[in-house]
């Protein structure tokens, strides 16, 4: 399986640094920042620093500290909006992928969503 990156998404352009982003936590691996139209009080979205179009790409080629420091930090930004289940009253984590997921920026990412009730998504 082969996969094709195209390195002039906005992601890229983030963490190139050629377009500003809202920080909300950076690690070794990762990238968290606040999406430009928010569809909820908290809306965040978490990008791996490597080269991935989509979460099967990621899960594919991504080495093991990739995956941990990104799944670690998507957590940690639940906890730092104060959506997490310690603290607040949850979250949702959305990750579209491709045409049929109607992905818009071809560069992995999850949303984190939370801060108002979300309603059910899946009957
Ligand atoms: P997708 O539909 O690909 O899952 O979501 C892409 C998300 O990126 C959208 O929620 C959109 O609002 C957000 N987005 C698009 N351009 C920018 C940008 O330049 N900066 C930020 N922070 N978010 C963006």
């Amino acid at each position: 399986m082969s996969y094709a990156y195209d390195d002039q998404n906005i992601f890229a352009k983030i963490l190139r640094g050629e377009i500003p982003n809202t920080t909300v936590i950076e690690t070794e691996h990762s990238l968290a920042f606040h999406d430009i139209t928010p569809q909820a009080p908290t809306h965040v979205l978490v990008i791996p620093k490597g080269a991935y179009v989509s979460f099967d790409h990621f899960a594919s080629e991504a080495g093991e500290a990739e995956i941990i420091d990104y799944v670690r930090t998507i957590g940690q930004v639940a906890q730092m909006c104060g959506v997490d289940l310690g603290e607040g009253g949850g979250f949702r984590l959305i990750s579209n992928a491709g045409r049929d997921g109607v992905q818009e920026v071809p560069h992995l990412h999850v949303h984190v969503l939370g801060g108002r009730g979300l309603g059910r998504m899946l009957q």
